[in-house]
């Protein structure tokens, strides 16, 4: 058995970038870049008009304007303005070359077909949005290791970029071990329970936008557990096997990967939930042995599988946020294994949630944090400083 440090240090060790792939942008949701991108084109490509209103070649003797016609958004054109010339003008319109200002035509007062006069001085410049001010020609615009937002990919298409070079995500397969589970489309039956890890497992990985999931189901049996993970393993880059992990008669995860010869990372953590959780590897694919119980197969998927995946599609900053708060309140502490006890951080202050038991995930439905306690910790006092791991 090793410490809850150790495992994340050989969680740490372990974890590995996926490779790269071009994508289109289209597809890119989610993904992190590889390699910066660059743009294709200026942005603005054109000086821009950033009002509805005129465009003028200043003149300084005189506030009235001969009028030589109109440019929309779009256009393409080919004025060449005289001072004491302008053309109307509407927002993300070509500004022309020679025009050194727009005029926000409420500011205007327009005589007749040709003629405008302007209310105030134009200053130089003013309302256009100079050529390339966001940015130019071959200047990186998003950094390597962004994560891929709504915000990047519009940057990306007004850049002219149609593909990015990211990070692939994973294949992982869940395993869902037990005798006892009966699918929630089946009608309930004695003895049973919902099957409802898989549904947890497979949210939390559509939440990194990892989206090539495959659930697998089967029963208690050694034959077929030893069969389908040696095939899960060949085929999947990760590996989750829910359940069987532990030491019941009937817990058949562990023997059957010693058989099938994959590599032990660790097999049980000095931790409370979560204490049977088991990590190897199998030629390039990881495994985890993830205890049945609901709340520990969240807290053992949120400490240990996490990180490997984030690194995996392409993070550099893999483990969780972590602080040190007050807690709200006195608190006894139960056992010397280090806890991950679910809290909710309020106000600068932490609190224990109720329904710490490993088999009750409701806590997690509003908790946003842990209180981690090392091992051997002693019983807290209102106030005193806990360190709070967020999730
Ligand atoms: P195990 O780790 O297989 O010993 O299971 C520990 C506990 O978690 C048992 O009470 C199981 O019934 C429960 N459990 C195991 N797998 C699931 C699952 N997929 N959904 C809900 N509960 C489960
Ligand atoms: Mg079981």
């Amino acid at each position: 058995m090793i410490s809850v440090k150790e495992a994340l240090q050989l969680v740490e060790q372990n974890a590995i970038y996926g490779e790269t792939i071009s994508v289109s942008t289209a597809e890119a949701l989610g993904c992190i870049l590889a390699v910066p991108a660059v743009a294709i084109i200026n942005m603005p490509p054109f000086p821009q008009s950033a009002m509805d209103g005129y465009a003028v070649r200043i003149s300084e003797t005189s506030g009235n304007y001969v009028l030589k016609g109109e440019v929309k958004a779009g256009d393409e054109h080919s004025y060449d303005l005289k001072k004491g010339e302008a053309v109307r003008i509407f927002t993300g319109a070509s500004v022309p070359d020679t025009a050194d200002a727009v005029i926000m035509q409420e500011k205007v007062t327009r005589k007749n077909d040709s003629e405008i006069t302007l209310e105030e001085n134009p200053k130089l410049n003013q309302n256009i949005r100079p050529l390339g001010e966001q940015f130019s020609v071959g200047q990186e615009i998003i950094g390597k290791g962004t994560l891929l937002n709504p915000a990047a990919l519009s940057y990306l298409v007004s850049a002219g970029i149609t593909s990015v070079k990211v990070y692939r995500k994973p294949k992982v397969a869940i395993v869902i071990t037990g005798n006892e589970l009966i699918d929630i489309n089946s009608p309930y039956q004695q003895g049973k329970i919902y099957e409802s890890n898989s549904i947890l497992l497979r949210s939390e990985l559509n939440q990194l936008r990892i989206d090539e999931v495959t659930i697998i189901r089967i029963g208690d049996d050694y034959q077929t557990t030893e069969d389908t993970l040696r095939e899960a393993l060949n085929a999947y880059d990760f590996v989750l096997v829910s359940g069987g992990i532990s030491v019941g008669d009937y817990d058949f995860v562990g023997k059957a990967l010693t058989t099938i010869g994959t590599e032990e990372i660790f097999y049980k953590i000095k931790q409370k939930p979560g204490k049977p959780l088991y990590f190897g590897k199998h030629e390039g694919t990881f495994v985890f042995g993830l205890p049945g119980n609901p709340a520990s197969s969240l807290t053992c998927f949120y400490m240990y599988v996490t990180p490997l995946l984030k690194r995996f599609i392409g993070s550099s900053n893999i483990h969780l946020e972590r602080k040190q708060l007050p807690i709200a309140h006195a608190y006894t502490v139960k056992g010397i294994r280090a806890q991950f006890l679910k809290a909710l951080v309020r106000d600068d202050k932490v609190s224990v949630m109720d329904q710490q038991s490993s088999a009750m995930i409701a806590s997690f439905i509003q908790a946003n944090s842990y209180i981690f306690l090392p091992e051997y910790s002693e019983n807290l006092t209102e106030n005193e400083s806990v360190e709070v791991i967020l999730l």
